[in-house]
């Protein structure tokens, strides 16, 4: 569920109406939600909204320790450079990947991927810098 923090309550996107979002306090524990309005405050329950926030600040509590070192994690920089650019993408450079490959004298693709950034990979291929056979990267 998308959440954001405003000021000093929560904006919660609706799950049937994308772009709506419903103003949640997670210390009453209200919602501007009809569900929440209309059923939920009644029977003096919360509706999934509220369920979402306390999670989220759960979740938040928890994590904060981790959330460092869960950004520097590969797999996470593999996801984004899967689409937007990411800061990761500007600090390697070309010189850093063909040294890497220099000392290994070939390198598996998908660890080159995991490490690096597939795009400059496939750039560096595309101009052939880089060559790829059966799964391994070597220098041309
Ligand atoms: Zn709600």
């Amino acid at each position: 569920m998308n959440i954001k923090k405003e000021n000093e309550h929560y904006k919660v996107e609706s799950m049937s109406k994308k772009g709506t979002f419903y103003t949640v306090d997670a210390i009453k524990k209200t919602c501007s939600c009809p569900g929440y309005l209309f059923y939920a405050r009644r029977k003096g329950d919360v509706c999934k909204h509220v369920k979402a926030v306390f999670e989220y600040i759960a979740n938040l509590e928890y994590n904060t320790k981790d959330v460092a070192k869960k950004d520097a994690s590969p797999i996470k920089n593999k996801k984004n450079s899967d689409g937007k650019k990411t800061k990761k993408e500007k600090e390697i450079t070309e010189e850093d990947i063909l040294n890497y490959i220099r000392k290994n004298n070939e390198v598996d693709a998908i660890e080159l991927i995991e490490k690096y950034n597939e795009e400059i990979l496939n750039r560096m291929i595309r101009q052939g810098t880089l060559i790829e056979i059966k799964g391994k990267i070597k220098i041309i």
